[in-house]
């Protein structure tokens, strides 16, 4: 009567989720000010008012009949321009506005794009721990999640790469800076990747896919762009966190045009946009696209969350990873077993999601994109459940 899979899928709440809804409940029955909601990666920076000024300019001054319409399935080309343009100009490699597939956000890019490039069977690999929608993308297009392991400090491990590349591997999936362990892949790490994919790219291209919604946020140098040292190469993209538009629904695609068969792969990827029913991405936030590429999100909010909470946590004892991007804290449960100290953090309202989400164990995640208030006044609750722990 109804697809089993899709049935399985709806019924199967994602934890994150479920703690985000426990979370509004807990508020509504014991006070806002008393629940520590780290569980979701909503960001609570402001969005720019640059951002919100050019959405009100384009609602006074365009007309409703040319501003709410359909436009092109692959988006407006004054945005699908201005895209190109600035990927040009971060990357070095010449990007083409022909390329470029406006997007319901990245979860939209990453749903096309394994539509476009995968048959059943082929394999996409993910370093682990990886963002949970990941396979709900890849298994419905067909294809087949292989984690791969990452080093120590969660940066990657070209051994285990090439071990786990055999002939079915259609695609590599990468996300940097990264949910949930905040590393942003250094321009050699990324280089040493592209020899290694391009090694073995001998019998067919292995598209590198770069998920890249924290593009903005990290805390060193900005995180490098994987366009430079891999022709096969898609970008994923989202406005959701460096512009605080999370639903707003609006991102990209950009196919680079140094890929091999890159318009080919681009008519795929129209194909893909077209099965899934997404007709085009959102019009208003379209037209503001060249708007909202100038106008990034204040990074300062989330150093500043992350200067506070790695500091304290670090000083309790707990062991922390160094968040170089991103707005999540990586840290060991103490005791070992995330899921039964995530329950007991759950238990003194502070909402910690268990790396058993994401493909790892022994972690839990914060996501510290909450106002700076949050942080602080949870810190006494981080302390006790650290010792009261052992
Ligand atoms: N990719 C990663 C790694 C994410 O963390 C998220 C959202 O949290 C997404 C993709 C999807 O972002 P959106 O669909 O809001 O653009």
């Amino acid at each position: 009567m109804f697809n089993r899979e899709m049935l399985t899928l709806g019924r199967q709440r994602s934890v994150i989720r479920e703690l985000f809804s426990y979370g509004k409940q807990r508020k509504a029955e014991i006070g806002e000010e008393n629940v520590f909601d780290f569980s979701i990666g909503a960001p609570a920076a402001p969005t720019p008012s640059s951002a919100q000024e050019e959405l009100v300019r384009l609602l006074r001054e365009v007309p409703s009949e040319t501003l709410h319409t359909y436009t092109q399935a692959a988006g407006l080309f004054s945005a699908r321009e201005a895209v190109a343009k600035s990927l040009s100009t971060q990357s070095g490699v010449p990007m083409s506005a022909n390329l470029v597939y406006m997007t319901c956000g990245a979860s939209a890019s990453l749903a096309i794009v394994m539509t476009a490039i995968l048959e059943k069977g082929d394999e996409v690999l993910v370093p682990c721990p990886y963002f949970p929608e990941y396979e709900v993308f890849i298994s419905r297009a067909g294809g087949k999640l292989v984690p791969v392991a990452t080093n120590s400090a969660f940066h990657l491990d070209l051994d285990a790469i090439e071990r786990a590349i055999t002939p079915k591997t259609r695609a590599m999936l990468i996300n940097s800076p990264n949910n949930p362990t905040g590393a942003v892949y250094s321009a050699e790490e990324l280089r040493a990747l592209g020899q290694l994919l391009r090694k073995k790219s001998k019998e067919g291209p292995i598209f590198l896919l770069s998920d890249e919604p924290y593009r903005e946020l990290t805390y060193g140098a900005p995180a490098a762009s994987p366009l430079s040292f891999y022709d096969d190469t898609v970008v994923l993209y989202s406005f959701s966190k460096s512009v605080t538009l999370a639903g707003e629904r609006i991102g990209y695609l950009a196919v680079s045009p140094r890929a091999n068969g890159a318009e080919t792969l681009f008519d795929a990827v129209c194909g893909a946009g077209r099965s899934l029913g997404y007709i085009c991405a959102p019009a208003l936030f379209q037209y503001a696209v060249p708007a909202f590429l100038k106008s990034s999100t204040d990074v300062e909010f989330y150093r500043t969350n992350r200067d506070l909470l790695y500091g304290a946590l670090t000083d309790m004892g707990y062991a922390c990873c160094p968040a170089e991007g991103a707005f999540y804290l990586f840290v060991k449960a103490p005791g070992g077993d995330a899921v039964r100290f995530s329950e007991y953090a759950k238990a003194h309202e502070l909402l910690l999601v268990p790396s058993d989400s994401f493909g790892t164990k022994g972690y839990v995640r914060i996501s510290y994109c909450v106002p700076k208030s949050v942080i602080e006044k949870s810190l006494p609750t981080f302390r006790e459940i650290f010792s009261a722990s052992f």
